[in-house]
């Protein structure tokens, strides 16, 4: 893998630096936020349901976060698999990678995910962040079906997201107009999260799947710009725009550290969700090193999530959280918290606060 040994390598030359931020760091830096719940994250990205639209229960997802997963964003998937009799005859695929059937958006499934979450009692829904993602990005309309959904749903939505621009498998799939960050139809999506204050979970992926040796990735030029227009939201990159086989482009780390440092992209936070992402964080010791230094410097900016897609049991749902031990390992006792439970707790809560001010603005109250 090359990536990892130029990292490696540049790694190598930056090491007195970042040895100097791993000196002992002063005792109310590192001591622990009171009140420490017990729970191992609050999960910053997760789907209730999957790419047919069906899911876990959500009462039963309660018994699945137990008394590990403290909260959870909740997310339906805007896609819809079609069943393409003329593709695959009488098997019904589940998944996108199992047929060359199209994916549709699909509205409802904010009504389902609305419609759990109404299911559970006041006390339950406290753990709960659901999210709004049944449109089509590329719809100049796609702002007033998420303004429709707060008016009909108040007192349920926190957020905006997860949903895609670039992703592998998936954008070539989507009948009509290809999602690009440029559309105004976007900006029009980001425009009205800033009026109500709601964060954004965008996939969009760092690079093509297959790009040619010294391809400049065309795409994080475009997001930081994208963040710049939207300076006022929350904008939070679904696994740093790594997947299945989208690597890391030669210069990741180099690239998140210009991110992190450009005030014009601080808005834009990194999700580490995904096995698919912690496959690269976590493929070697070093990779594990020089992701823990940047986490450990820039606490803040980092989410853990899972990414889990309609999780029957417990181990399956808390895979990715055990496939990033070597890297929670090695973070500071504060960026650790930051990263599993504090950046959650800080945009979530303001998020919530946000919403339920606009609804009481512009909305009826549930009757
Ligand atoms: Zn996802």
């Amino acid at each position: 893998m090359l990536w990892f040994r130029l990292t490696a390598l540049r790694f190598a030359c930056v090491l007195p630096l970042l040895l100097a931020t791993l000196a002992p760091r002063p005792a109310s830096a590192q001591k622990q936020p009171a009140g420490d719940d017990g729970y191992l994250f609050h999960d910053s990205h997760f789907h209730l349901t999957n790419y047919v639209q069906e899911g876990t229960d959500i009462h039963r997802f309660l018994e699945i976060m137990g008394n590990k997963v403290g909260r959870c964003m909740l997310s339906g998937i805007p896609l819809q698999q079609q069943w393409m009799y003329a593709n695959t005859g009488e098997f019904a695929p589940e998944y996108y990678t199992q047929t060359d059937a199209p994916l549709y958006y699909y509205s409802f499934t904010d009504a389902i995910i609305a419609n759990a979450y109404l299911q559970l009692t006041p006390e339950e829904r406290k753990r709960f962040d659901p999210m709004i993602t049944g449109f089509n990005p590329t719809d100049m309309y796609a702002a007033d079906h998420i303004r429709r959904v707060l008016k009909i749903f108040p007192g349920v939505f926190s957020g905006i997201g997860e949903f895609s621009i670039h992703k592998e498998f998936v954008s070539s799939k989507i009948a009509g107009e290809v999602a690009t960050l440029e559309n105004k139809a976007l900006d029009r999506i980001l425009e009205f999260a800033a009026e109500v204050g709601m964060p954004v979970v965008l996939h969009c992926d760092v690079n093509t799947p297959f790009p040619r040796p010294n391809q400049d990735p065309y795409i994080v030029t475009n997001l930081r710009k994208l963040a710049g227009r939207h300076r006022d939201v929350v904008i939070i990159w679904a696994h740093i725009g790594l997947g299945r086989v989208v690597r890391p482009v030669e210069d990741q780390v180099g690239m998140l550290e210009r991110a992190l440092e450009d005030p014009e992209s601080s808005n834009i936070h990194f999700d580490i969700s995904w096995d698919e992402t912690a496959k690269y964080l976590v493929a070697t010791p070093e990779t594990t090193e020089v992701m823990a230094n940047l986490i450990n410097r820039y606490p803040d900016r980092f989410l853990f999530g899972t990414d889990s897609v309609a999780p029957k049991t417990r181990e399956q749902y808390l895979e990715t959280y055990e496939a990033y031990a070597p890297l929670l390992a090695k973070l500071t006792p504060e960026a650790r918290h930051q990263l599993l439970k504090g950046n959650y707790e800080r945009i979530f809560d303001k998020a919530r606060k946000n919403v339920r001010a606009w609804e009481a603005a512009n909305a009826r109250p549930r009757p």
